[in-house]
């Protein structure tokens, strides 16, 4: 039995943002149908200054029936060097017999998926007419997060803000000839007032956006912070807005924007209004009011992960130029 090996640029090529929104809602109503199996990741934090870490996230999936696990090391530090701040592989097992189908990049695959789901919570939860799109972050997540805002929502305005500038202004240079114009600006506030879309995708450990910035009616997906001691936005966003997860479990563990406050005391888990999967499997409320302000906190779930290679791998395996490798 061979099995399949896909380089990142592969994965990027079988993996279109559009069909891998669509595979991230069946994943989302699969969990909250309990129609999977995901444990709480267990994460080795690498001792030293590196602020390193290696995450195990495995899961079966009914919905497509799937089974694998993603081993994926985040190394903040990476930015700026040779090295990704996410690299891995996606093991991707016959759920009949266990043999292992494929092994894909996990760096490709985690950044398509993480911004589809964002998708899918933008999709749910924003105003239908939501235009005016601010990113903070100027990496990886905020290109692909743009690409899937764009899916699902009539982008117009964009306006990016990153902790170094000159990352901003040739973020916004990438777009300069393309159909949609983005503006790099100098402050994180800048960025976010007015905004109908926020994407927060920073590894910053500390708030870099403050909730009395929002306006009324404004989607927030906040993805960058995925420990429980660090966070990217105040409590006051959290306080002014209606609050949704991936899987509230994981987010009650893992998601420092929401356990910050309620250690704090400002809030408590009902807090929370739901899992996205709740809203897509209608049990679930989403917003309220075109005034509301929601806010959806990403953590990122294995189920996810095997939605996404699961189109990997279905184009993968009708392709003869992926290279197969015998591991026996
Ligand atoms: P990149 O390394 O490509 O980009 C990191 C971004 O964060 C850059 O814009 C960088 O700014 C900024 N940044 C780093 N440190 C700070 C800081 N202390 N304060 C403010 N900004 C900072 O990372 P990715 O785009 O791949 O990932 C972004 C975040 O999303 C990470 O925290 C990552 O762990 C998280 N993530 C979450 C997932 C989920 O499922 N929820 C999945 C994948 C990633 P600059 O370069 O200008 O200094």
């Amino acid at each position: 039995m061979s099995t399949i090996v896909v380089n990142g640029t592969r994965v990027r090529q079988f993996l279109a943002m559009r069909e891998c929104i669509d595979a991230m809602e069946r994943a989302l109503r699969a969990l909250t149908r309990g129609h999977a199996v995901v444990p709480l990741r267990p994460v080795v934090h690498v001792p030293g200054e590196t602020g390193g870490a290696l995450a195990a996230m495995p899961a079966y999936l009914g919905d497509p029936k799937s089974l694998g696990v993603k081993a994926i090391s985040v190394f903040p530090g990476n930015e700026g060097t040779a090295h990704d701040s996410h690299q891995g592989a996606v093991l991707f097992f016959d759920p009949d017999h266990g043999a292992l189908v494929a092994i894909m990049d996990a760096g490709a695959i985690t950044a398509v998926r993480t911004a589809a789901v964002s998708g899918v919570a933008t999709r749910l939860l924003a105003n239908a007419d939501a235009s005016d799109l601010a990113l903070l972050g100027a990496g990886v997540q905020a290109h692909s997060h743009l690409e899937a805002m764009r899916a699902v929502r009539p982008v117009r305005r964009v306006r990016v803000w990153s902790r170094t500038s000159a990352r901003a202004a040739e973020f916004a240079r990438r777009y300069y000839a393309s159909d949609c114009s983005v503006t790099a600006v100098a402050s994180a506030q800048e960025a976010v007032e007015g905004a109908d879309l926020v994407c927060t995708v920073t590894s910053s450990r500390e708030p870099v956006l403050m909730g009395d910035w929002l306006a009324p009616g404004a989607h927030l997906n906040v993805v960058g912070a995925s420990v429980a001691a660090a966070r990217e936005v105040d409590t006051t966003a959290v306080l002014r807005s209606a609050c949704f997860v991936d899987r509230r479990e994981s987010a009650l563990r893992e998601a420092g924007d929401l356990v910050i406050p309620m250690r704090e005391g400002a809030i408590t888990e009902s807090h929370i209004r739901g899992e996205l999967g709740e809203i897509l499997d209608g049990t679930g409320q989403g917003r309220l009011t075109p005034q509301e302000i929601t806010l959806f906190k990403s953590v990122g779930l294995a189920v996810e992960d095997l939605g996404a290679a699961d189109i990997v791998y279905r184009r993968a395996r009708e392709d003869p130029d992926v290279p197969r490798i015998d591991l026996r």
